[in-house]
């Protein structure tokens, strides 16, 4: 059987994945290509970049896509498209991601390097894990949800779908009876640190985070 896996998205986030599926496919009988309907280029690091309906056109009989975009709107869509498509999510997960018990994970994950998943955790579609990020015990994530680099999660925490949480933002603990949520498409700025829930839809930044007031 042949193989071909497709990172789509060809950009940052698709150059520091690429690396994760090559070696974890091995580089056997397995062909690597950038997917992407807006790179002016052939080639990035080496790698050919085509459109989408070329991938489709492609003779391998196996046919996996990475969705590699941080936009989870964009993942959203992309993830239709394959499956309308009838093409195969596939994730990638660094050699040094942590693992523990009872963690459960949709797919399409993206699992950089040095994240660590504690216990008993609940996580769907598409997640994104950016470096060195953590997600403690009895935590439960949405759909279509990024983390940005070095993320704290702590236990008892609830994120909706399409969340988005920045870099270095810390979110405290809840409990078993109250867990702490982050709504539907809420936002957590870079280096926030979250005591509260927060609504969906709103973007939160500071210590303590509090709403963004815009203006
Ligand atoms: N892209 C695409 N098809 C889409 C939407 C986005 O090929 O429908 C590509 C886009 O051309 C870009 C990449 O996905 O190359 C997204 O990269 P971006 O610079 O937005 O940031 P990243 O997600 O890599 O951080």
């Amino acid at each position: 059987m042949s193989r071909v896996v497709g990172v789509y998205g060809a950009s940052g986030c698709g150059r520091g994945i690429l690396p994760l599926l090559r070696a974890s496919h091995g580089t056997g009988e397995t062909r690597f290509l950038f997917i992407d309907d807006g790179c002016a280029v052939d080639t990035v690091n080496e790698t050919p970049v085509i459109r989408w309906d070329e991938f489709l056109s492609r003779p391998e009989s196996d046919k996996l896509v990475a969705i590699a975009v941080a936009n989870s709107h964009v993942r959203e869509r992309l993830a239709n498209k394959c499956s309308d498509g009838g093409i195969t999510l596939t994730g990638a997960r660094a050699a040094s991601v942590v693992e523990m018990d009872d963690v459960a994970i949709g797919e399409g994950a993206l699992l950089s390097p040095f994240v660590t998943l504690t216990s008993n955790i609940r996580i769907g579609k598409c997640f994104h894990a950016n470096l060195y990020s953590y997600v403690e015990h009895d935590c439960v994530i949405g759909d279509f949800v990024t983390f940005a680099p070095r993320v704290s999660c702590n236990g008892n925490v609830r994120i909706e779908d399409h969340a988005y949480i920045g870099t270095g933002a810390v979110i405290r603990q809840g409990t078993p009876e109250k867990p702490l949520v982050i709504g539907k498409g809420a936002v957590v700025g870079m280096g926030a640190v979250v005591t509260k829930d927060v609504p969906a839809g709103t973007t939160v930044v500071g210590n303590p985070a509090r709403p963004l007031i815009k203006g």
